[in-house]
């Protein structure tokens, strides 16, 4: 089984480490491949990679820079195909969804191919007699990313693509569930011409991540992870004086108002955001919120086609939902569903019976009459469970999600612009969807997550990572 390298200074180098894991076909338990847990010792050379790199890089002209990320760009389509099996293969999604997550990443190299623009400093003269200001972005030397399982690709891109455009160096450090990916986006970026050392890779988990946090030589950190681990990242780096972004868990609700309740759209939005990608998404409807009347017939419709999802291997045509990651994610999300029937919820859609002998399956499931003190209220549950938490106002269900500690995504379905406007005005949440299940990140706009959902200043992606990924210099200059 072949243990995966990682990448040093240009060179795909075996780690010298003795413990690694199995990276799992989720959907029937094969193992793949073996990941390294690196060691300390390696991250530094990485790091001291990236470092020694990035004079170089920096003086590269912006527009040698632009143009590195308009042929990584191509080589991602052309081998966009073959990606998006791999993804599909190590984390389990639909095909379709493995090709959706890679054209959002890609546009984000895209976006990283306007960096001479995006960089543009200001000018204004005359700020005193015969004195002049100006300001320029400058990178700010090595950034690490860490990234988590669920977009194998899309996370790690929107990452390093803005990072290096900028004149930065980096070092990444995928998850260690689904690593297989990063190293086909880094044989990529080589191809695609950055010099040795420009970009980086090291395999492993907490320990690896560590040393990246605590590394002197970093100057910023990416994160995208669960919260517990967010704020762990983002206290421990930023007490070593880094730059850190840490986008976190998430509890995302979906309100249902009467005059939305039985339309295709909105059903067909709630089982998407629910279920798809196992709702093993940051942006995945956790909890339904029906609003008067719209619970009966909504429920009833939702039901039958949550019964009807055909779940399985996510290479099929036919399959609409794939696996959890692990065995061990299988047994949480049991677990949860267990003691929220213990609490009192019922159990609308059963999704523990029915599923294939091989790999790690669990139905679409919902939980009704599911009170807010509920563990599976107020917890992430990172599965296809969706609870359902029946309100009597727009105003009452804008206070129920406002009582969350996070405030990833919040939606909305209804046809009256009023409550729209109110529920977007009001709502604690940073992206908010109306009519629309999943209120997806945009290459050119920020992942705003809010509150638990996020810590740090200037989110992923848009201006605000250009901003995370560059230091302004402001010079003031007089001339006789
Ligand atoms: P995770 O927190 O278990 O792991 C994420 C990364 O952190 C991995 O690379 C892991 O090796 C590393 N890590 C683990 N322990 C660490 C430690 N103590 N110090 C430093 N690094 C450590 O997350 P996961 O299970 O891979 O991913 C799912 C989670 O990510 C969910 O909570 C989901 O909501 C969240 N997520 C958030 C967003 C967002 O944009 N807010 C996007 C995707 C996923």
């Amino acid at each position: 089984m072949s243990l995966l390298p990682n990448l040093i200074d240009g060179d795909w180098r075996p780690s010298g480490t003795e413990r690694s894991e199995p990276v799992y076909n989720p959907a029937d338990g094969t193992v793949l491949a073996r990941v390294p847990l690196s060691t300390p010792d390696e991250v530094d050379a990485a790091v001291g990679a990236a470092a020694e790199a990035f004079p170089s890089w920096r003086d590269t002209p912006v527009t040698d820079r632009a143009q590195l990320m308009f042929r990584y760009k191509n080589l991602l389509e052309e081998n966009s195909e073959e990606i998006a099996r791999l993804v599909s293969r190590e984390n389990g999604k639909l095909l379709v969804d493995a090709r959706g997550e890679l054209r959002r990443g890609i546009e984000v190299v895209d976006f990283a191919a306007g960096i001479p623009t995006l960089m543009m400093g200001e000018t204004v003269q005359g700020v005193a007699r015969n004195i002049d200001s100006h300001s320029v972005r400058v990178p700010l030397g090595v950034v690490a990313g860490i990234s988590p399982f669920n977009f194998p690709a899309m996370i790690p891109l929107w990452m390093f693509p803005i990072a290096i455009a900028a004149g930065n160096t980096f070092v990444l450090k995928p998850s260690e569930r689904t690593p297989m990916t990063a190293g086909r986006l880094a044989e990529l970026l080589l191809e695609a011409g950055l010099p040795a050392g420009a970009f980086n890779l090291v395999h492993g988990g907490h320990e690896a991540a560590g040393a990246l946090l605590d590394s002197p030589a970093v100057r910023a950190v990416s994160f995208v992870g669960s919260e517990p681990v967010a704020r762990q990242v983002y206290t421990r780096a930023a007490a070593a004086g880094k730059r850190v972004q840490a986008l976190a868990g998430a509890k995302n609700h979906l309100l249902v108002l009467p005059d939305a309740a039985d339309r295709d759209l909105t059903l067909d939005a709630v089982m998407g955001s629910a279920f798809g990608a196992a709702g093993q998404r940051c942006l995945a409807g956790s909890v339904a919120v029906p609003v008067g009347a719209a619970a009966d017939p909504f429920l009833e419709s939702l039901a039958r086609k949550a019964e009807a999802v055909t779940v399985g291997d996510p290479l099929e045509k036919s399959t609409e939902m794939g696996p959890v990651i692990r065995r061990e994610a299988r047994d949480r999300i049991g677990e949860y569903v267990e003691r929220a029937l213990g609490e009192g919820a019922e159990l609308l859609v059963d999704g523990r019976a029915g599923v294939p002998s091989r790999g790690y399956f669990v139905r679409p499931t919902i939980l009704d009459r599911v009170r807010p003190d509920m563990a599976v209220a107020r917890e992430e549950i990172f599965g296809p469970v969706l609870s359902v938490i029946r309100v009597g106002t727009v105003e009452e269900g804008v206070a129920l999600v406002n009582r969350s500690k996070y405030g990833n995504a919040a939606s909305i379905f209804t046809r009256s612009g009023h409550d729209a406007w109110f529920f977007r005005n009001r709502v604690e949440a940073g992206m908010v969807g109306i009519n629309i299940g999943v209120a997806a990140p945009m290459a050119f706009f920020p992942f705003a997550g809010w509150k638990g959902s996020f810590f740090g200043d200037l989110h992923a992606t848009g201006k605000d990572a250009v901003r995370f990924y560059t230091e302004t210099r402001v010079v003031i200059e007089r001339w006789e």
